[in-house]
């Protein structure tokens, strides 16, 4: 078992005693063009607002020294930035690991149950927090013993007098005498020195705290720019990827690893600068587009649908695009297909896939295809190793289906204070990816199932273990499954299998008005509390959850009979 079956080729040296900002700001490596000093790194979508690395370094530094002299956030402290898109993201991000603390992302929308389990689980000190979210912030902060003072708005309101907002920290830290001294890292201790806690499920399970380094974070970074380099020369310099020319559209969640790994660390380590949107509205984004002479589209399956729908594409000029990256959840053969009559022939279309615990990339699109090979999640990065592994516990060959396994610099740590969990993933220096795949000769993937658990919808994830949890605790549900039922705007939606609890059997048997209502009951209550993409699709009721003997969920079962029940109208 322990053969490498394929390959990305090698990584140049890259260092292992610097954070992510000491080395995409600060450090120059070979692979990384020289930046011109007056281009901008980030652009505010609305507004036009440039953001420049002058104007970083000085927001990042003031910023930190305020949050050391008001809160003293220091080593290992865990924030919590819990924002839509704002352009200034990332100078908490950078602010809160100068003073060598963590950053945990969450989704702004949220309900408060999910924002308190995030909290409690990665034990929050502090929240950052954006207007439209601060009173569910301010109550989930209160609910986990957060003081009300360390709940601070990332916009500047001029209704919340009573309440700090990074502005007035970041003048605050500059008006004040430095009282902190930057966190350097010693020869690897990047390697172990945490970056993130970013959320994933997993192979099972619910959502759980990957811990990702800064080295994890670098080495995602330069395997994309090594990746560039295998290409060089055989396309033209502005071609590969990203560079000093690039305009990347910032609209996919920072909160989500493809956002904030690869779209604003990668684009940004490589020369472009990133538009800041707060998120995907399709004629928002077609107008930056136009607007800005955006190069670089990065997209997941259910944006790249309603592009390809949308009769408003033909009115904006499109003509600027270069890159067109699809990725986060599977992209159809069709879909790809459809791309190339809508982008520019100009725009190259491809796929990525990543993970979290990989800090993204795994594969890319090949640079030198206009269209990568249809179907294909592109090829491996340098620096993978990955073995395929069928069944029976034997290694697949080429073309053959089984699970991936990677090895990658840019490995996550593990899930915290997970143990169990996390042996079951990362096991002997391998990645249990959970995704079945076949691997061609031409190292190229093809993502062919999911083994995992996990359902993704619209490219978020959505842990079955958790809709489960809670749907125990309905009292019309005695036992529940959920699983993943293919929907073709969002890639899938969770449908749940639920066994009733006698009284409930009672009024499902006495009439079909009576069933709609309990099935409405049990779906209403998982939309009262959780965010709109985990709401159930829908509810059939069984007789019993099929388990083996040891209690375990016959899960395959289930969501082969939906997507039976599916086929067969
Ligand atoms: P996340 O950690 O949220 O990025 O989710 C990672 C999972 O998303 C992977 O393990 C895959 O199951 C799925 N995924 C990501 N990219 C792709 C892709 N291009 N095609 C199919 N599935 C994907």
């Amino acid at each position: 078992m322990s053969e490498i079956q394929a390959d990305g080729g090698p990584l140049p040296p890259f260092p292992d005693d610097l954070t992510i900002a000491q080395f995409i700001l600060d450090a120059h490596h070979p692979l990384r063009p020289v930046r011109d000093r007056l281009r901008p790194w980030l652009i505010e979508e609305a507004t036009g607002r440039e953001v420049g690395s002058d104007e970083l370094r000085t927001r990042t530094f003031g910023l930190a020294n305020a949050l050391r002299i008001r809160y003293n956030i220091g080593e290992d402290d865990v924030v919590c930035l819990f924002s839509p898109n704002h352009i200034d993201y990332l100078s908490v991000i950078w602010a809160v690991h100068k003073l060598g603390a963590v950053v945990t992302t969450a989704n702004p929308s949220f309900t408060q149950e999910e924002i308190i389990y995030q909290l409690r689980l990665t034990k929050s000190c502090m929240v950052i927090a954006h207007s439209t979210n601060l009173l569910v912030a301010m109550e989930a902060a209160r609910t986990v013993g957060i003081p009300a003072d360390r709940v601070v708005v990332l916009d500047s309101v001029p209704d919340q007098a009573n309440v700090s907002n990074v502005q007035a920290l970041v003048e605050e830290g500059l008006r004040e005498v430095q009282q902190f001294a930057e966190r350097r890292l010693k020869q690897g201790e990047a390697r172990k020195k945490l970056a993130f806690l970013l959320f994933s499920s997993g192979t099972t399970g619910k959502p759980k705290a990957v811990m990702i380094t800064h080295y994890a974070v670098i080495a995602n970074v330069v395997q994309n720019g090594q990746y560039m380099q295998l290409t060089a020369g055989k396309v033209p310099a502005q071609d590969l990827m990203f560079g000093p020319e690039s305009v990347m559209l910032g609209t996919l969640p920072l909160f989500h690893a493809y956002g904030l790994l690869f779209v604003l660390f990668s684009g940004l380590a490589y020369g472009a600068a990133i538009l800041v949107s707060p998120g995907f509205q399709l004629e928002r984004a077609l107008m930056s587009i136009q607007r800005y002479r955006i190069t670089h589209l990065c997209f997941v399956p259910p944006m790249a649908v309603l592009l390809c729908k949308s009769p408003l594409v033909k009115n904006y000029d499109l003509s600027s695009a270069r890159y067109f990256f699809v990725g986060a959840a599977p992209v159809s053969a069709e879909l790809t297909d459809q791309l190339v009559h809508v982008l520019p022939k100009t725009c190259k279309i491809g796929q990525g896939y990543g993970m979290t615990e990989t800090a993204t990339m795994i594969s890319l699109m090949r640079l030198d295809l206009r269209v990568g090979t249809p179907g294909s999640a592109g090829v491996l990065l340098p620096g993978y190793a990955a073995r395929v592994v069928k069944q029976d516990g034997t290694l697949a060959r080429f073309n053959e289906p089984g699970e991936l396994h990677l090895k990658t610099p840019s490995m996550a740590l593990g899930y915290l204070n997970n143990p169990q969990a996390t042996a079951e993933t990362f096991k002997d220096g391998w990645l249990i990816t959970g995704d079945e795949v076949i691997i061609n000769e031409r190292k190229e993937i093809f993502i062919s199932d999911r083994i995992k658990e996990l359902i993704k919808v619209r490219a978020f994830q959505v842990a079955p273990a958790e809709l489960e949890g809670l749907l125990i605790d309905h009292p019309d549900v005695a036992d529940a499954c959920v699983v993943g039922i293919p929907d073709p705007y969002s890639g899938e939606l969770p449908l749940a299998f639920v066994a009733p609890s006698s009284d409930a059997r009672t009024r499902i048997e006495r009439s079909p008005e009576e069933l709609a209502k309990v099935k409405a009951g049990i779906m209403e209550y998982v939309a009262k509390h959780k965010v709109y993409y985990k709401r159930l699709a829908g509810v059939q009721f069984v007789d019993a959850i099929p388990k083996n003997p040891s209690g375990k969920l016959l899960r395959r079962i289930l969501r082969d009979k939906a997507r039976n029940m599916l086929a067969s109208g």
